[in-house]
């Protein structure tokens, strides 16, 4: 009897004859399977004894569709050429394993591969295939859906945005004793717009603050946009074209319409390729103005004498990790390191580097498919022993997917760095004129007992994690909080009426009721709708629970894992506490 082939792996079969290209099809009709990228792969070298992570192997999976259903020799002779072609819903399932699951799409075997196969571009193909008919990582399902929705990946509101930059606005006019040290929104005829990762609204706005302390001091005349602003594509990870048009568009329509000269592209790997390479392919479209990596504009800056810096504010051994879209997609290799010997004493490479790097493990979206963590983390062996070999203290990267993804490598191998970005290290560096004395600072994480800034609130943890409940706890009361700790949600409940607190952090996956639910109650108790809720989850799967409900939305959201200087910095923004940088002197 004849194999009889689903729906949707009828689709699939279509949309994969629909997008191979010539670049596809030469990648997938040149392997000679000499073998030569296999110790390329950081999965292959975490799973030695499993052949199913060479990228030949996993390529393969691919060219036997491939040759089955578009090229001539598999069409006609498929046993010859081991053509194989896709059937059931379980077939499509196997593939998405493969295809998001074993690769982060990094291209490091491309580099390693004699006869220039790019197992990268097609195997990105294949996972647009399988994302048109809904076979998908969950996690990648729910950033698509916020990046179609909210226009960013995160699902950021737009009056959370504003309210975050103007919040930011006020502290760097405080910081800098100037009125005029403003974040300019939507101002018209800008030389640069600058656009953003959502990462840095939620859980890293110091990025901004310090992106906004270099624009004001070098006099430039820019703005961020009101909307648009994401330069982060989720189209490139779930390889939906459609996605990526659609994001890129939004950007650039911003940027025609308040006329600005040049968009400025904040630091990250996949942003940068996105919005830069790929964005006007998939949006369709001519792009009139400039574009550039916000690392570029620094270094700029400096050359032309437009800020100044001092590199004795940065003396703590410092490496650099190049993210695999800048460095191996978008050969953006040399202007980093110019940077950091100008803004950091002691600079050390880490071997391999530039296009030889072995990627995060954050790459391809990796950090959203939380089925895959155990895989992912093991695979990251050999960069934690590349990132222990530099003896450094700080990993600086410039890219916000590798700040997550080996925030959580030196997590899991206690490797005990702290990660920065390129412009940490140079507002850090910047030399303000109106400054009567500097003090060298740490880069990263703020320490927090100078000042009890949580100093008369009082803040209930629920988390069914001890480990985790007794860290949170731990950041907040050293930072004068007094706190509460419940495991469970009938816990919770209980302390949120008794205590009557400034704050609840909720985790959402806890024994009994769930978090969400506990958010739904606390909302619609009149005792307790106003006491501001920030959820911490593990899950973010979870998220569509706490913001598809008819509820207010929550003060605040962070994803596991986060660090002490992100609790600090939601918490403080929440409870509307001004922020004061070690730095301010
Ligand atoms: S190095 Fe190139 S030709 Fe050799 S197995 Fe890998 S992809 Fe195929
Ligand atoms: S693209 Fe990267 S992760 Fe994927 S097979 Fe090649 S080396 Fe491995």
């Amino acid at each position: 009897m004849a194999n009889v082939r689903s729906q949707k792996a009828e689709k699939v079969i279509g949309r994969m004859k629909m997008k191979v290209n010539r670049q596809m099809a030469s990648s997938l009709l040149a392997c000679v399977h000499c073998g030569m990228c296999t110790q390329s792969c950081h999965y292959v070298l975490a799973n030695p004894d499993d052949p199913t992570y060479a990228p030949a192997y996993k390529a393969d999976k691919i060219r036997k569709i491939f040759k089955r259903h578009v090229d001539w020799t598999g069409r006609v002779f498929p046993w010859w050429v081991s053509a194989k072609s896709l059937y059931t819903d379980e077939d499509l399932e196997e593939l998405k394993d493969t295809v998001f699951g074993k690769c982060t799409n990094c291209r490091r075997c491309s580099v390693n591969c004699p006869m220039g196969v790019d197992y990268g571009v097609f195997n990105r193909m294949a996972r647009g295939a399988l994302v048109s008919v809904g076979v998908m990582p969950e996690g990648v399902a729910v950033v698509s859906k916020d990046q179609w929705e909210t226009g960013n990946q995160m699902g950021v509101l737009k009056e959370d945005y504003i309210e975050t930059l103007e919040w930011l606005s006020e502290e760097l006019q405080e910081e800098l004793e100037d009125e005029s040290a403003v974040i300019p929104i939507d101002k018209q005829n800008a030389d640069l717009v600058y656009s953003i990762n959502p990462r840095e609204v939620k859980y890293d706005p110091r990025t901004i603050s310090d992106a906004a302390k270099i624009f004001h001091t070098a006099g430039a005349n820019w703005t961020m946009p009101s909307e648009g602003w994401d330069m982060t594509n989720f189209g490139l990870f779930s390889g939906y074209n459609e996605l990526g048009g659609s994001v890129a568009r939004r950007l650039y329509e911003k940027v025609e319409a308040l006329n600005g000269k040049k968009l400025i592209i904040s630091e990250c790997g996949h942003g940068y390729r996105s919005t830069r390479c790929e964005g006007p392919n998939w949006a369709g479209r001519d792009v009139k103005f400039e574009m550039e990596s916000s690392v570029i504009t620094m270094l700029r800056y400096i050359r032309e004498g437009r800020i100044k810096v001092d590199k004795s504010r940065n003396p703590e051994p410092v490496t650099f990790h190049d993210s695999c879209n800048n460095a191996r997609s978008c050969g953006l290799t040399e202007e980093p390191r110019e940077l950091l010997r100008l803004v950091c004493e002691d600079f050390r490479e880490m071997l391999p580097n530039r296009a030889e790097n072995y990627c995060c493990t954050g790459g391809g979206g990796a950090m959203s498919m939380s089925e895959y963590t155990p895989r992912r983390l093991k695979s990251g062996k050999i960069k934690a022993d590349q990132l222990k070999a530099t003896g450094a203290k700080v990993v600086v990267t410039s890219c916000h997917n590798c700040v997550d993804g080996l925030s959580d490598l030196i997590r899991h191998y206690k490797l005990g760095m702290d990660v920065a970005q390129l412009v940490n290290l140079v507002a850090n560096a910047l030399v303000l004129e109106k400054r009567a004395v500097v003090v060298p600072e740490p880069v990263v994480a703020p320490s927090v007992t100078e000042e009890l800034p949580l100093a008369g609130r009082r803040i209930v943890v629920a988390d069914d994690e001890p480990d985790f409940a007794e860290f949170v706890a731990m950041v907040l009361q050293d930072a004068g909080a007094e706190v509460f700790t419940a495991h469970n949600a009938d816990t919770a409940m209980e302390l949120a009426r008794k205590e009557k607190p400034d704050l609840l952090t909720l985790d959402l996956q806890m024994p009994g009721k769930t978090g969400d639910k506990v958010f739904v109650e606390m909302r619609t108790d009149p005792e307790l709708k106003k006491v501001p809720v920030c959820i911490i989850t593990g899950q973010p799967e979870m998220r569509a629970l706490i913001y598809d409900r008819s509820v207010p939305p929550p003060e605040g959201y962070m994803d596991k894992p986060v660090r002490e200087d992100q609790i600090l910095f939601n918490v403080k923004k929440i409870l509307k506490i001004p922020h004061h940088d070690p730095d301010d002197g």
